[in-house]
C-alpha cells in the first residue's frame, strides 16, 4: 500500500500553494486531518485533505484546483499521522507548499481575509466575526467540508448553499500583497532572500500590532520594494478550464505539448490531432512593462481571438511573431485549445474534475499504514 500512498500524497502535493494568485481556498491541515467521518478510519491522516481538495474541485467544476494550507508545527510530530506521513509534512514545510506555524492562532482568517478566498473548515469561529464580518455576511466564505454521497462536499455554514466565494483582497491585503517582504531568515521558506524564482508567488505577511511579521518566525519583515507585475491565466480546452497560471514580470511561461526546460504541459489533455499540430513549445507569455505579451515559438502558428470571438474570419495567426493581449483576447494553440485571463472563464465547466485521489486503492484509506 506504501506505494500508492506515496504516490496520492505527490498528487496532492501538486495541489499546495501559498501563492496569494493561485490559491482558491484557506484550511488548517491540522482541522481536516481529523474528518473521521469521512472514511471511519484512522484518527488522522493526510488523505483526507486530499478529499477536501476533491471536493473543492468538483465545487468548482475545475480541474487542479490548489489550497492555501496552514500548518500547526505540533502536526510534525503529531503521533496519529504515520512516520511517513509526519516526513512528507516535513517535506512540503521546507519546501515552502504549506505554512507551517509554532502558532497558527487566526491566520486562516486572516489569509482568507487578505486575499479574499473562502475558508474551508467546520469551525463557525463566532468569536471572530466582529473582525472578520464576511464570516456571517457572505455565503460562501466559510465552508464546512461533510461527508456526503459520492465523496465530502461542501457546504456554507451561513445562509446554505454550496458555492465557494471569493473576493476582492482586502485593502490590506492590496497594500501587502503590492510589496516583497525579507525575513531575518535567508532560508525562510516564506520570505528569505535564497528563495529565487519564486518572487511573484510570495505569500501574505501575517500583522503583528499592524507591522508586517513572518509568521513562521516571528520576525518583522523588511520592504524589499514592488512586487513584479503578474497574470493570472487559464487553460481552457473544450470548454473546460483545465488548470491556472501565473505569468510575473521576470517569470515569462512557455505552453505546449510539453515544453523543454518546464512550463506548461498540454499534452495530457489534448485529442491526437491536437496533439499533432501543437509544438513541444508552442506558445510564450510573457509582461512586457504594462502589456501582457503572447509569442508564437511553434511550426504551425499560433491563433489570437480579439475579445474572445467566436468568428473565425476574426481570428488571427501569429507566426514566430509576438503581439500584445486586450483584456479578453484568447489566445487559440488548436480549435478549442485556449488560453486567457481566468476571470474571462468564472465557471470551470468540468463535470468530474481528476481526483488527487485516483491512485488511492479504497482500502488504504481504511488501513493503518504504520
Ligand atoms: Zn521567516
Amino acid at each position: 500500500m506504501r506505494f500508492e500512498i506515496s504516490k496520492v500524497l505527490d498528487a496532492i502535493e501538486g495541489r499546495l500553494t501559498t501563492d496569494p494568485k493561485l490559491a482558491r481556498a484557506v484550511l488548517d491541515l491540522a482541522e481536516v486531518v481529523r474528518y473521521v467521518d469521512f472514511d471511519g478510519g484512522r484518527p488522522a491522516t493526510l488523505l483526507r485533505l486530499g478529499m477536501v481538495v476533491d471536493a473543492l474541485g468538483r465545487q468548482l467544476a475545475e480541474e487542479n484546483v490548489p489550497v492555501y494550507v496552514v500548518v500547526h508545527r505540533a502536526l510534525l510530530s503529531d503521533a496519529d499521522l504515520t512516520s511517513n506521513e509526519r516526513m512528507v509534512v516535513r517535506r512540503w514545510a521546507d519546501d515552502g507548499v504549506v505554512e507551517v506555524l509554532p502558532n497558527p492562532g487566526e491566520r486562516v482568517l486572516e489569509v482568507a481575509d487578505l486575499l479574499g478566498l473562502p475558508v474551508l473548515s467546520r469551525s463557525r469561529f463566532d468569536n471572530a466575526v466582529g473582525r472578520y464580518p464576511w464570516l456571517a455576511d457572505q455565503p460562501g466564505r466559510l465552508l464546512a467540508p461533510v461527508p456526503a454521497a459520492g465523496g465530502p462536499a461542501l457546504v456554507a455554514q451561513v445562509g446554505g448553499g454550496h458555492e465557494p466565494t471569493s473576493a476582492a483582497p482586502s485593502p490590506v491585503g492590496v497594500q501587502l500583497l503590492g510589496r516583497m517582504w525579507r525575513c531575518p531568515d535567508p532560508e525562510c521558506s516564506s520570505f528569505g532572500s535564497m528563495r529565487v524564482g519564486r518572487s511573484g508567488g510570495q505569500p501574505p505577511p501575517t500583522l503583528r500590532t499592524g507591522m508586517p511579521t513572518c509568521p513562521r518566525h516571528d520576525e518583522r519583515l523588511t520592504d524589499a520594494g514592488h512586487r513584479p507585475r503578474a497574470e493570472l491565466l487559464s487553460v481552457r480546452i473544450d470548454g473546460m478550464v483545465r488548470r491556472r497560471f501565473v505569468v510575473a514580470a521576470d517569470e515569462p511561461v512557455v505552453v505546449g505539448r510539453a515544453p523543454e526546460g518546464g512550463g506548461i504541459i498540454l499534452g495530457q489533455w489534448l485529442t491526437d490531432e491536437a496533439r499533432r499540430w501543437i509544438s513541444r513549445s508552442h506558445v510564450r507569455f510573457e509582461l512586457q512593462g504594462s502589456e501582457l505579451v503572447a509569442h508564437d515559438v511553434s511550426t504551425n502558428g499560433t491563433g489570437v481571438r480579439p475579445g474572445g470571438s467566436t468568428d473565425d474570419d476574426q481570428r488571427e495567426t501569429l507566426k514566430r511573431q509576438a503581439r500584445p493581449l486586450g483584456p479578453t483576447d484568447v489566445v487559440e494553440l488548436y480549435a478549442g485549445v485556449q488560453i486567457g485571463r481566468s476571470r474571462l472563464w468564472q465557471t470551470g465547466g468540468v463535470a468530474n474534475p481528476t481526483s488527487v485521489m485516483a491512485e488511492a486503492p479504497t482500502m488504504a484509506i481504511r488501513i493503518a499504514d504504520r
